[in-house]
């Protein structure tokens, strides 16, 4: 059957149907009042999501807009900027910050490790003159989750800014923005916050504010100076994406109602029983558990087979959709999301259909072992 999909890569995601309903709310201007009422909601339902009376900015780009706006707001040419690097969305950081003229000091971490708050620590030491470091919450391509706490804490006690991106973390892993001092919180619409792509999310602090009102780096779009006078009187300097907004005010009474504490304890159950799973199954897991993503699990290829013959087999077959490795670990490793709209019946279908893939592209495995590991999880109940 075609039509029915089970999407499951790292965004866009599915969306809930409540969203996608609120989403076909007949269009309106977006200089009227309904929709400055709609954008001061949402804003206060965003800060309660980030924890953070910071101002919050909700740009209509996709997530990687979110992050240039980031840098071209807050890198001049010339200024000395910390690269934190474990996978593909790191390197962006990288990238974005050469395009914008920075002075880059650029810190690897072995693809599948998480940054080492320690080195950020003797980096920053080392060269007080760093304006601004660049971080991951959730590297995407791996499958880590950073300590971002650890980081922040260290960056605070520096003048420079900590700018994360939270594209694929924010609404499935819990960020503290004001407790940790994230200065930026960049994130994306189309991963754990439920909706279509189309929206980037960025909270803004009274640090970074100071240091965006003196940068010399040419913008125009993503102007957040621009942004902020508009914001004062909730509207948007350009033409937002309304039905995105509507959809998105949904969302965000969607993870309130459920509550955060309870939105992080389901994605950290989904991954429990995916890595449980996974085990059982003798597969390799490309993370420790100690720095495991709860929004997505990065699964080896067993020797000898390529990740994407799994691949193919699943969405040709089931119509299951994994995401493939990127860069070096193309056809290497495969990965399962289970950020926002997901539940455990997502698991059982992905662990199921993984288990009958397997077995096709010629890698034994017990059926059901895998499926029972995850069950057990979700059941507490002792193996
Ligand atoms: N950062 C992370 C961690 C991501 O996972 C992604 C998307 O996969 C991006 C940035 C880029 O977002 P977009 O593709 O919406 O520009």
């Amino acid at each position: 059957m075609q039509d029915k999909r089970y999407l499951m890569i790292p965004g866009p995601t599915p969306v809930p149907p409540k969203v996608v309903a609120a989403m076909t709310t007949p269009m309106f201007g977006h200089r009227t009042q309904e929709f400055q009422n709609l954008h001061k909601d949402i804003v206060t339902k965003l800060q309660k999501v980030f924890q953070t009376k910071n101002d919050i900015f909700v740009l209509t780009s996709s997530g990687t807009g979110g992050m240039e706006t980031a840098v071209a707001n807050t890198v001049s040419p010339g200024d000395k900027v910390l690269t934190l690097v474990g996978g593909k969305f790191g390197e962006r950081w990288s990238e974005l910050a050469k395009a914008y003229g920075a002075e880059l000091i650029e810190e690897n971490f072995e693809w599948g490790t998480p940054v080492n708050p320690q080195i950020v620590k003797d980096r920053l030491a080392a060269n007080p003159d760093i304006k601004v470091v660049f971080a991951t919450q959730n590297e995407t391509s791996t499958g880590v989750t950073n300590d971002i706490e650890s980081i922040g804490k260290i960056v605070a006690d520096t003048p420079a800014l900590l700018v994360v991106d939270g594209v694929s973390g924010v609404g499935g892993i819990e960020i503290k923005v004001d407790e940790w001092h994230v200065d930026i919180l960049t994130t994306g619409s189309q991963k754990s916050l439920m909706l279509p792509p189309g929206l980037a999310v960025q909270s803004v602090s009274d640090k970074a504010w100071q240091v965006i009102e003196n940068n010399k780096s040419p913008r125009y779009y993503f102007d957040l100076v621009k942004a902020r006078k508009s914001l004062g009187k909730w509207n948007t300097a350009y033409t937002p994406a309304v039905s995105l907004f509507v959809g998105l005010n949904t969302s965000l009474d969607m993870m309130l109602e459920e509550g955060l504490d309870n939105v992080y304890a389901r994605h950290k159950l989904l991954r429990d029983a995916a890595r449980a799973a996974i085990k059982a199954l003798g597969l390799k897991l490309m993370t420790d558990d100690n720095c495991a993503s709860p929004v997505i699990t990065s699964v080896c290829a067993p020797e000898g087979i390529g990740a994407d013959d799994i691949r193919k087999v699943l969405t040709n077959e089931f119509g299951i959709t994994f995401a493939g490795g990127q860069a070096q670990l193309k056809n290497k490793i495969f990965r399962v999301a289970h950020m926002g709209f997901a539940d455990k019946m997502d698991v059982l279908i992905a662990i199921s259909g993984l288990e009958m893939a397997l077995t096709r592209v010629g890698y034994p495995v017990e059926l059901g072992a895998g499926v029972k590991a995850a069950q057990q999880v979700f059941l507490g109940v002792q193996k």
